[in-house]
């Protein structure tokens, strides 16, 4: 028996597997000419991220497009910085935006697929099987030296200003004989397993990234550490094992990988392995004091998912905007199909910006705007009833109060051709609202610009007396007009206009105070749905409380 042999046996006695053995578990996707098989691999390590909700999505549209397949993995080998709920909100958060998961987790604790499981700590046979068959080809093997003597190595690299790392002369266990690992083992010393790399640094690695273009790198020339002393595979090691048994046609992750890309090449050809196709998508960006930054879950609360479920942004404008990153070309296809399913948009992964996008507010709102505006008026009362329950407990109870109330209020302008774009998201929407309902209503007397107090009394007394809420707009207009010369206002607008020294207002100006008594605002939807809402005694009692503090001040 050759000493490679024996030396894998000796580290991994457990394994008594062949790789062939997976090769036939898992037999080769059959799919169609083209289809591409994606993924997302997230690490439970935290909640869903922005950036992990963008790849899935990115990864989605590249299957969607070939009518090949999307699956999920849970990279849970870092058991340390596993959070508790992680995976659920992850693979939650992926679902209730939309994006649908074919196979892996396609729930929290539902896996689904043949080539599972879809969960890395559930796979350490799996990992060691490959591990080991690379030790015995005098691939890989055992490294003991303790963090000190990585440390101690990596001062003197850098005292001599040689590349830190486990390479070429500093690869300390390299050589090590059979002998002196069951010695090391006897004494019951840990061990790591790693990779004993042909690679040279003097040669290039080149790859097409399906971003980026041509990359050219140096070759990897590191001993890296393929199994950590509990047996439990590094990122590296398990990402090659893992796509090639699941079939992974592209893997599409963050742009933070590319400089792994060499390791990961090098182990998908020692282990025979097809390479996949790597596309690397460049991170959403902040501006942090001129200087672009990726977006940071520390500093950025909109890093955090959840933040815009706080926030109330239907989750169809986040992925309306993610489009948007996502594809040059998105918004002009939205322009001609402005109704449309964005799954129906084309995408083409070439159309991705090489250079990270910068998050924007401004432009999430403005299509937050557009998306709300889309939804009939039953659907913004649903969604908003579904995200007060959770998010604003008091403005629940209001609307729950008189539910059809609420669906009138939210009815304004809406279900009309040209609805109203006001609200950006459901935690605008009671600010937007609350002088429809007397609980949140807080008067507001502030007069236009040179109207006096007498003169607005007279107008609000005059108005009062000819109160029809059952008038349209046009009729209302006329009727403001009518009680204009009582306050010595213009009756027509042109004519304040000329001579707007003889008059003490014109006609808007009296439906100003009129809307300012009412609502509080200066600024509303049609004045007249709003008073058929209120009904006549709200509004009167309005106005008067309006005639009062006028006249009182
Ligand atoms: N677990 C890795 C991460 O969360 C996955 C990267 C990949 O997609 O391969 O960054």
């Amino acid at each position: 028996m050759s000493d490679f042999i024996k030396l894998a046996d000796l580290l991994l006695p457990n394994i008594d597997k062949e790789p062939e053995f997976y090769e036939n578990k898992y037999p080769r996707r059959d799919l169609k000419d083209g289809a591409r098989v994606t993924r997302v691999a997230p690490s439970p390590t935290g909640y869903l991220h922005l950036g992990t909700l963008f790849v899935s999505l990115v990864n989605r549209l590249v299957a969607d497009s070939t009518g090949g397949i999307f699956f999920t993995r849970i990279e849970d080998t870092d058991k340390k910085r596993e959070v508790e709920g992680g995976i659920a909100d992850i693979i939650g958060g992926i679902k209730r935006f939309g994006i649908a998961i074919d196979e892996g987790y396609i729930e929290s604790d539902v896996e689904s697929g043949s080539y599972g499981p879809y969960k890395q700590s559930e796979r350490a046979e799996i990992y060691q099987c490959y591990a080991k068959s690379l030790i015995k080809q005098g691939l890989a093997y055992p490294c003991f030296c303790t963090e000190e003597d990585l440390a101690k190595a990596r001062e003197k690299q850098e005292a001599q200003k040689i590349r830190t790392g486990y390479h070429g002369e500093w690869a300390k266990h390299r050589d090590i004989t059979y002998e002196e690992a069951k010695a090391l083992i006897d004494e019951g010393k840990p061990f790591v397993v790693r990779l004993r790399s042909p690679g040279n640094e003097e040669n290039k690695v080149i790859f097409e990234d399906g971003i980026k273009g041509k990359i050219e790198m140096p070759e990897n020339d590191e001993d890296f550490v393929i199994l950590k002393s509990d047996g439990i595979p590094t990122y590296h090691f398990a990402h090659a094992v893992d796509d090639h048994l699941m079939g992974t046609t592209h893997v599409i992750r963050g742009d933070e990988w590319i400089s792994s890309t060499p390791k990961h090449l090098q182990l998908f050809k020692l282990l025979g392995f097809k390479a996949p196709k790597y596309v690397h998508v460049s991170p959403i960006m902040k501006l942090d004091n001129g200087a672009k930054r990726k977006i940071s879950k520390r500093k950025d609360p909109e890093a955090a998912v959840h933040f815009f479920a706080e926030q109330g942004y239907p989750t169809e404008s986040v992925i309306e905007y993610l489009m948007t990153i996502a594809a040059s070309d998105f918004e002009d296809w939205r322009r001609t199909n402005p109704t449309a399913d964005y799954k129906t948009f084309k995408f083409n992964i070439k159309k991705m910006s090489s250079s990270g996008a910068l998050f924007d507010t401004d432009k999430l709102n403005d299509v937050s705007k557009t998306v709300i505006s889309k939804m009939s008026s039953d659907e913004v009362i649903l969604r908003l009833f579904d995200w007060s329950k959770e998010f604003d407990k008091e403005f629940y109870d209001i609307l729950s109060a008189d539910k059809d109330y609420a669906k009138a209020v939210f009815s304004i302008d809406r279900d009309v051709p040209k609805p109203r774009k006001d609200i950006i998201k459901w935690s605008d929407a009671k600010q937007y609202s609350e002088y429809l309902f007397d609980s949140l209503f807080v008067p507001n007397f502030q007069l236009p610009e040179k109207i006096n107090k007498a003169d607005a009394v007279t107008i609000l007394s005059e108005y009062k007396k000819v109160y029809d809420e059952t008038q349209d707009n046009q009729a209302w207009f006329e009727t403001i007009k009518s009680i204009c010369p009582a306050a010595n206002f213009a009756t027509d607008t042109k004519e304040y206009k000329a001579n707007p020294e003889k008059y003490a207002g014109s006609p808007g100006d009296a439906s100003t105070l009129i809307r300012i008594a009412i609502t509080g605002r200066t600024n509303t939807p049609d004045l007249c749905s709003i008073m058929k809402l209120l009904g006549r005694e709200r509004a009167i009692k309005r106005i008067d409380a309006a005639i009062a503090y006028y006249k009182a001040n």
